[in-house]
């Protein structure tokens, strides 16, 4: 079977027992699947701690009376009494667009906000700022999908309510806030954020050099799919990069699979405050996370240090790549260590294929050249930084 083959065959059976969201039976599933893919090649395997917020909502929105379907954003608040405000349009809710609002004489202030950015990690907290009494986010398709989204990356929750809806839903509001309609919403969010403890799972693999290749993946998704795409392909790929790697005599490697990382990467972040001490050692980070469905581009995030083998390698292997550099993209498990100076690569699609954090982020829609691409690549740069 050719790699791409067998990475889109483990990303199945990641996905078989639905959702991975922490706390969960699929979550626990995707830990166990891990465990016994390393186990069954006699490796160890390590479960190791970290806190994290829980986080479980009912949620109920109505506009002007209508009940509106939704989602809760993850870590945003509850409402202690429902929240009855009026809805301001935010656009994509950059500081200088909502400072522009106020002085337009638009009062944000005890009015719920509506965003149509993507990032709610970036939108939420700068309403929350601003003095915004609620949040909205905008689902950026024209259908009845609803994307799933976190409130923030700094591991707190959040001061204000927030919700996800459909992209059609989201359009009806505007065109009515557009044509100069006053809209009432009403927004109501029980449940807890509870402070829980949650597992990486960690794979050792000795080497005679000096120094340790992290290759890591998130093993958790969002509570409202499978999420193939955003992880299971990044999962997948560890374990088969994992079998290429068996007979590897470099550095030492360690493969790392992050829970949480969804709710606001508090699983590498748990993993980079236990190893504080030793962070210093590791010549790379090497994260997969939210690539090889058939829709999308692969595109590269690299700290300075490994631009350039990295291009070298992908050229060598003719291999197309859009890089960014990191920072400042911190959306997934790298940015804690590049927070700290560890030189990191981030395999992802850079947003071209916008079916993540969504149910339509399905087995069927990846494809095995592309995930035989990422591993290829992968793997000759593992090769390259044990040289
Ligand atoms: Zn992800």
């Amino acid at each position: 079977m050719s790699i791409g083959s067998e990475i889109y065959t483990l990303i199945g059976e990641i996905c078989s027992c639905g959702p991975r969201w922490m706390g969960t039976p699929g979550a626990t599933h995707a830990i166990n699947y891990i465990g016994d893919a390393f186990r069954s090649k006699g490796m160890e395997v390590r479960l190791e701690k970290f806190q994290y917020l829980s986080y479980r909502q009912e949620v109920r929105l109505e506009v002007e009376g209508r009940a509106v379907r939704c989602e809760p954003i993850a870590l945003a608040a509850s409402t202690k009494v429902p929240l009855t405000a009026p809805l301001v349009w935010g656009g994509q809710c950059a500081p200088k667009e909502l400072k522009d609002l106020v002085s337009q004489g638009r009062s944000i202030e005890d009015a719920i906000v509506i965003s149509d950015n993507l990032r709610t990690f970036l939108a939420y907290p700068n309403v929350e700022d601003a003095g915004g009494a609620g949040f909205i986010s905008v689902t950026g398709f024209q259908d009845g999908i609803i994307r799933c989204g976190s409130a923030r990356l700094d591991r707190r929750p959040g001061a204000i309510p927030g919700l996800s809806i459909s992209g059609r839903e989201g359009d009806a509001i505007l065109e009515r806030l557009r044509s100069g309609c006053r809209l009432v919403a009403t927004m109501e969010l029980k449940g807890q954020i509870e402070q829980t403890e949650g597992v990486n799972v960690v794979v050792s693999q000795p080497g005679p050099r000096r120094g340790k290749i992290l290759i890591t993946a998130h093993y958790d998704s969002f509570w409202n799919g499978v999420h193939a795409m955003d992880n299971a392909s990044g999962v997948a790929t560890v374990i088969a990069l994992s079998r290429l790697l068996a007979k590897h005599d470099g550095p030492s490697i360690e493969y790392v699979f992050f829970g949480a990382e969804e709710l606001g990467l508090f699983g590498s972040h748990g993993y980079v405050e236990a190893h504080s001490d030793k962070l210093e050692e590791i010549i790379a980070v090497i994260n997969f996370d939210n690539f090889g469905s058939s829709a999308s581009q692969l595109e590269v995030g690299v700290t300075e240090e490994l631009f350039e083998v990295s291009k070298e390698v992908a050229e060598k292997h003719e291999i197309q790549v859009h890089y960014w550099s990191c920072p400042p993209r911190a959306a997934s498990d790298h940015h804690c260590f590049v927070q700290k100076g560890v030189p990191a690569v981030w395999f992802a699609n850079g947003g071209s294929d916008l079916h993540y954090h969504t149910p339509l982020d399905v087995p069927e829609k990846m494809d095995p050249d592309r995930l035989e691409q990422v591993a290829i690549f992968a793997h000759a740069l593992v090769r390259e930084l044990s040289r």
